[in-house]
């Protein structure tokens, strides 16, 4: 397991910054977003430090594959049972703004916008 000490979401998995976790096993951790864009807003992220997309590897796979394999279980848990959307931003073209990888889950009981817009 690869930890980053500067890296906030790194100290969530070390319990050292509260987080209200909604999914947890050994290898990736689901908690609400802090400034949630939707009804439900939950992030879910590989336990091991991964900065995103590009620094994925063949053995974050199991994890990665796991992230996408509980959305619908916490979209549904979450309330969101007519829909969700996921998204991972990458990078500053991607406006990604924590460096370990993590996978945004939408939903809510109406449609979300088109697109997104982050609230400033
Ligand atoms: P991104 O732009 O994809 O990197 O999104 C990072 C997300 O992390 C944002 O939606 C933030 O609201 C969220 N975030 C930052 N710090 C925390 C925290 N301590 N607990 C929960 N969510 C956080
Ligand atoms: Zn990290």
């Amino acid at each position: 397991m690869n930890r980053d000490p500067n890296c906030i979401f790194c100290k969530i998995v070390a319990g050292e910054i509260p987080a209200k976790k909604a999914y947890e096993d050994d290898e990736i951790l689901a908690f609400h977003d802090i400034r949630p864009s939707a009804p439900l807003h939950l992030l879910v992220i590989p336990k091991t430090h991964v900065a995103n997309l590009y620094d994925a590897k063949p053995e974050h796979v199991p994890a990665l594959g796991k992230m996408l394999a509980v959305a619908g279980r916490l979209a549904t848990e979450g309330g969101a049972t007519d829909g969700f959307r996921t998204i991972i931003n990458n990078g500053r073209v991607g406006h990604q703004e924590v460096y370990h990888v993590h996978m945004h889950v939408l939903g809510g009981p109406e449609p979300l916008g088109p697109m997104l817009s982050r609230r400033k």
